[in-house]
């Protein structure tokens, strides 16, 4: 993740707050621009997950499809243009 406005990855979690069961938010601030941002944190199916080897110890790191990621993120977009529609 990056910060939105100046697209450094420095980032540090000022407050977690539990919204639901399986979510939850966090605002953030930007190291390096002092950008302050929320963002939220989901539960994922686990068939949305991948293991990928990642090094030469033949250690496994996980991500999530990316599709779904880039599902999620034009779905929340949307939802921003339609609140400032009104
Ligand atoms: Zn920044």
């Amino acid at each position: 993740m990056k910060c939105p406005k100046c697209n450094m990855s420095w980032l540090k979690v000022i407050e977690s707050r539990h919204t639901t069961a399986e979510a939850i938010s966090r605002r953030r601030k930007c190291m390096m621009c002092g950008h302050h941002f929320a963002t939220a944190e989901i539960v994922v199916p686990k068939e949305s997950i991948a293991w990928v080897k990642s090094d030469r110890r033949n250690r496994s790191s996980f991500a999530v499809d990316p599709k779904l990621l880039a599902h999620l993120v034009s779905e929340s977009h949307a939802s921003d243009s339609e609140r400032s529609k009104k």
